[in-house]
């Protein structure tokens, strides 16, 4: 039998990476990680971590004026970028320490450079070459930018975290998670926003209801929204920047924000030597093993451009870990994935859209209601929350539940577990909520909203 130099050799030292390395060596396999940046990956260094920091942050904005309502004095205090941004490096250096400590503690072999595989079981990093039984790809992602004249003039959100000043106005061009973070960060730390998306509402993909929503509820927050259009152009305009659109006008700004989504990060990584496919957007293409075409050569998280998130990137590792050292084949589960946009009102979601349940299921009842949430009665805020249960008609069960406001990704975390269970709406019904809260309304949803299509049609 071949000898190799390692059992496990992981390229990239990511949330995916970290969790399968750690999770191999816990069951006896000699594993490296191979990384040529901070631990950590996207998720800690210029991803999840750093932007909820931020969108806290942001968030004071709204707390001091609405503290008014509840007695206090009018408290206008000044915001430093500076002060938060070190803030954030320090945490940020805090946990790339506790990831480097749970490698160490695991056993895991830190190799600090650029991996390229150069074979089904050999691995270089800066010169030196390993073997390896398997191999995991675990590489992420990086943002993608449109080809238009003057791109390079903007940032991505890679860059928007260390900018060294905070603009005064800036306009951002997505309509995905990214832009819609950033475009309530930025509005809540004072900066004149334009968000610029191609649709005619953001967040493509997500229930219409919950799309309508938002749009309102973030207008209400000053970004000014610019839907149905497309940046073409950015040029130099002195110290500032002009955003050209396809419509014709043009943006005057200090900054341009590309939040265009993100590709696979598999350029120059060798893994043709291999012979591994890569799929139209550069990804590493697997089975529901997160096997790639060579059998020694398995892939995670962003880089197989199935479901983009950290948990999911976390869960795929850890079904690596079992299938390879475990004894134990785990298929990656990735049905009923609970996701939050942590714009401003946050949504946060489980299960189907209502579009979705329409084209799976003969009938469903839909279940929605908006209202204005307790808090704002004394602040006077115009801020409505959103929520909307998809059920299907036969059997009642609870295919999807959506919201719009404040704490609805700690609302929707504990709903994904009834989701999932496979929970109906009958379930819902019987469970006494907590009062008074939000989240006491997914329980006391009644009202079916009116089946619009006509009895004919059925
Ligand atoms: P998304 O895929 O969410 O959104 C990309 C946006 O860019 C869409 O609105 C898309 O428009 C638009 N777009 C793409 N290409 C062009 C173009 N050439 N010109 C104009 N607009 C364009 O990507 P993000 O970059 O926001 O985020 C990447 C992924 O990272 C997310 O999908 C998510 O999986 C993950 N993520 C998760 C977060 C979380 O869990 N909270 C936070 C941030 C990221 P259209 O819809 O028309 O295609």
């Amino acid at each position: 039998m071949a000898t190799y130099d390692f059992d496990l050799f992981v390229i990239g030292a990511g949330s995916g990476g970290v969790r399968a390395s750690r999770w191999a060596a816990r069951y006896g396999a000699k594993v490296a990680v191979a990384d040529d940046d901070r631990l950590g990956g996207t998720c800690v260094n210029r991803g999840c971590i750093p932007k909820k920091l931020y969108a806290y942050a942001s968030h004071f904005h709204e707390d001091f004026e609405d503290a008014v309502g509840f007695g206090w004095d009018k408290a206008a205090p000044k915001f430093d970028w500076s002060r938060l941004v070190a803030a954030k490096e320090k945490e940020i250096t805090r946990l790339n320490g506790i990831y480097a400590k749970l490698l160490d503690g695991s056993g895991v072999t830190r190799i600090d450079g650029r991996a390229t595989v150069e074979g089904p079981h050999a691995v270089k990093v800066g010169g030196k070459s390993y073997t390896a039984r398997y191999i995991l790809v675990a590489t992420g992602g990086r943002p993608h930018t449109p080809e238009i004249p003057g791109v390079e003039l903007g940032i991505v959100s890679d860059q928007a975290f260390d900018l060294p000043a905070l603009p005064k106005r800036i306009v951002i061009l997505g309509g995905g998670y990214i832009a819609l973070e950033f475009a309530g960060i930025f509005t809540g730390l004072g900066v004149n926003t334009t968000l610029v998306y191609r649709q005619h509402l953001p967040l493509r993909g997500f229930d219409e209801d919950v799309r309508k929503h938002l749009a309102v509820e973030i207008a209400k927050k000053g970004i000014k929204i610019r839907a149905g259009a497309n940046l073409s152009k950015i040029e130099r305009k002195g110290a500032a920047l002009l955003a050209h659109t396809d419509a014709g006008d043009t943006i005057e700004v200090d900054q341009v924000m590309f939040a265009t989504g993100r590709s696979p990060n598999t350029k120059g990584l060798g893994l043709e030597k291999a012979g591994v496919k890569l799929g139209k957007n550069g990804e590493v293409v697997v089975d529901e093993y997160s096997r790639s075409n060579v059998e020694s050569i398995y892939a995670i998280g962003d880089v197989t451009d199935r479901i983009a998130l950290t948990p999911v990137a976390l869960h795929e590792g850890m079904c690596v870990a079992e299938t390879l050292f475990n004894g134990t084949p785990t298929k990656s589960d990735h049905s009923d994935v609970a996701a939050a946009v942590f714009s401003q009102p946050t949504v946060s979601v489980v299960g189907l859209t209502e579009e979705e349940a329409r084209k799976k299921f003969a009938k469903v009842d839909i279940y929605r209601t908006s209202f204005k949430p307790l808090k704002h009665t004394l602040t006077g805020r115009d801020e409505r929350t959103m929520m909307k249960m998809v059920v299907d008609a036969a059997t009642g069960r609870v295919l999807g539940c959506h919201m719009v406001g404040a704490d609805a990704a700690e609302i929707i975390q504990g709903i994904a577990i009834a989701v999932k269970m496979g929970a109906t709406k009958a379930d819902f019904d019987r469970t006494i909520g907590i009062h008074p809260t939000a989240a006491e309304e997914f329980v006391t949803l009644r009202d079916k909203v009116p089946d619009l299509v006509p009895k004919a049609a059925e």
